[in-house]
C-alpha cells in the first residue's frame, strides 16, 4: 500500500515520520515542538500526512496527540484517502475508533476505486471496524443527509457495494454484518467483476462456502443471472467450489430464509436475535448435510467438525418442565409478548420462515402464537428458571403452562394449530406427544 517512508524531504521530516511510524509519542512531541509545521507536511511520493501514517500503523498515541493539536482529520493523501480508510484498511479498530471521535467523514471517496471506509473496512475484512463505521453512521450528519440504508449500500466507482466486496473476498463476518445492518442482498454490481453480479454469485467466485450460507439465509436469489446470463450455480461449479455449487444448485433444498420482512423480527432485542440466527444455521446445516451427502464434499467449515459437541449443546440442560411443548425435544428459549407462551428458538423460527412471502404479491401473512392464536408483537428472551427459589418467587404463568404442557403429555388433539403442521421437520422426536390446545391456553 505504501505507507513506507521511502522519500521523505528532509532528514528532520524522515526522523518525524520515522517517529510516527515507530509509535514513539515522545520524538514526535519533541519534533512538534521544535518545528509545529511538521504536522502539514506530507511524504513526497505517497503524499502521507503524519495522520495518515499513524492510522495505517495502528499508533493510537500518536494519532491522539496529533488530533488534539486540532489538525484536520480528513487529510488527503496522493490517492484521496483519508486516514481513517487506511486505518480501516489495516484493521486498526482503535485508530478508527478515535478518528471517528474526532469526527472524521465516513462518506469520503478515494481517487483509485471511489471507495469509502466501509467499502476498505469490508474488502479486508475487519469486521470490527466496520461495525465501528456502520455504530457512526447512526450518529453523524451523513444518516440525515444520506440515511443509513443508501450509506450501507454505497458503491464505489464500479458499482460495487462493501456487500460484494466482502462476498467477493471471502469475509463471511462482514456479510453477517452488512446484511444486518440492511445491505441489499440482491444489487447487482457495474462493471466489478463479471458485470451484473450479484453478490451471490462473488461469493460462488470466491468460492466461501460461509458467505454463499449466509447469503441464502438473508434470501439471495439461486436463479438471478448476471449480464452474461450465468446463474451463481454456473459460477461456482467453473471455478471448481464444489461444496458451494451443491448449495447453489436451484436443484437443491431450498435453505431456510431469515425473516426479515416481519416487523418484531427486525425489532428483535440482540439476545434473542442470536438465538434465532443460531438457530436458522443449526437448520440450515442439518439441510446442508443432505445436500451434500450424495456428493463427494466434505465440509471444510470448522462448525462441522464438532458434530458431537453440537449434539450436547441441543440436549436440553434442564427439567423436563423446561422443554418447548411443540417439539418436546428443545428447550424453551423465547417467549411471545404480549401473551407470554414460550418455545424454542427453532420452533419459533420454523413458525416465522413458514410464512414466506407470495411472489405474486410479495405479501408476507404475519405468523400469529401457535398456543393462543393471538398476533406476535415481540420476541424476546425467554427466563430461565436455574434454581428452586426461583421456582417459588416466580410462579408466572409460562411456569403454569409448562405444568399444563406436562399434564397435556399423551393428549392427541392438537386442534387450531395448522401453522404447526410443519413442525415436524424440525423435530424427529416426540411426534406422539402433542399439547392439547384447550389445556395450553387454559391461562389464569
Ligand atoms: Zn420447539
Ligand atoms: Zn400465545
Amino acid at each position: 500500500m505504501g505507507q513506507g517512508l521511502s522519500c521523505t524531504r528532509s532528514s528532520r521530516e524522515h526522523e518525524f515520520f520515522s517517529a510516527v511510524q515507530a509509535g514513539d509519542v515522545e520524538l514526535v512531541e519533541l519534533c512538534l515542538c521544535r518545528d509545529p509545521e511538521m504536522l502539514h507536511r506530507s511524504t513526497i511520493y505517497d503524499r502521507l500526512s503524519a495522520l495518515h501514517i499513524a492510522a495505517a500503523n495502528g499508533r493510537l498515541e500518536v494519532l491522539s496527540v496529533i488530533l488534539e493539536r486540532s489538525v484536520n482529520p480528513d487529510l488527503l493523501n496522493r490517492h484521496k484517502q483519508t486516514p481513517l480508510m487506511l486505518a480501516s484498511m489495516h484493521g486498526k479498530i482503535a485508530c478508527v475508533q478515535r478518528l471517528l471521535q474526532a469526527g472524521a467523514n465516513i462518506l469520503m471517496f478515494d481517487s483509485l476505486h471511489g471507495r469509502t471506509c466501509l467499502h476498505f473496512a469490508a474488502y479486508y475484512g475487519h469486521f470490527d471496524c466496520l461495525q465501528a463505521i456502520l455504530a457512526a453512521a447512526h450518529s453523524t450528519p451523513v444518516a440525515d443527509s444520506w440515511g443509513f440504508a443508501r450509506f450501507v449500500n454505497v458503491r464505489d466507482g464500479n458499482g460495487a457495494t462493501p456487500l460484494h466486496l466482502a462476498a467477493r473476498h471471502r469475509r463471511p463476518e462482514c456479510v453477517h454484518i452488512l446484511l444486518g445492518n440492511g445491505a441489499l442482498v440482491c444489487a447487482s454490481t457495474g462493471a466489478y467483476g463479471y458485470p451484473g453480479s450479484t453478490p451471490l454469485h462473488l461469493a460462488a467466485r470466491g468460492g466461501c462456502l460461509d458467505c454463499v450460507r449466509e447469503l441464502l439465509a438473508w434470501g439471495a436469489d439461486r436463479l438471478q443471472r448476471d449480464s452474461s446470463g450465468r446463474i451463481p450455480y454456473m459460477v461456482a461449479l467453473k471455478r471448481n467450489h464444489g461444496a458451494c455449487a451443491a448449495l447453489l444448485n436451484p436443484a437443491s433444498a431450498e435453505p431456510l430464509v431469515w425473516p426479515s420482512p416481519l416487523k418484531f423480527i427486525s425489532e428483535l432485542d440482540p439476545e434473542a436475535k442470536l438465538l434465532l440466527e443460531a438457530a436458522l444455521m443449526e437448520a440450515n446445516r442439518e439441510r446442508e448435510k443432505n445436500i451434500l451427502k450424495g456428493t463427494s464434499y466434505s465440509l471444510p467449515s470448522p462448525l462441522h467438525s464438532d458434530d458431537g459437541m453440537d449434539d450436547n449443546v441441543s440436549e436440553p440442560e434442564t427439567s423436563d418442565s423446561e422443554l418447548c411443548c411443540i417439539c418436546f425435544d428443545q428447550v424453551c428459549t423465547i417467549e411471545v409478548q404480549d401473551c407470554g407462551h414460550q418455545m424454542c428458538a427453532h420452533c419459533t423460527l420454523a413458525l416465522c420462515c413458514h410464512n414466506k412471502p407470495n411472489p405474486a404479491t410479495l405479501c408476507t401473512s404475519t405468523p400469529v402464537c401457535p398456543f393462543c392464536r393471538s398476533n406476535i408483537a415481540r420476541l424476546v428472551v425467554a427466563k430461565m428458571k436455574t434454581d428452586d427459589e426461583g421456582e417459588k418467587d416466580a410462579p408466572s404463568k409460562t411456569r403454569r403452562l409448562r405444568r399444563s404442557c406436562n399434564l397435556s403429555e399423551g393428549s392427541s388433539s392438537f386442534k387450531g394449530l395448522s401453522a404447526l403442521g410443519s413442525f415436524g421437520i424440525i423435530s424427529g422426536r416426540g411426534s406422539g406427544r402433542r399439547a392439547s390446545t384447550s389445556e395450553i391456553t387454559d391461562k389464569p
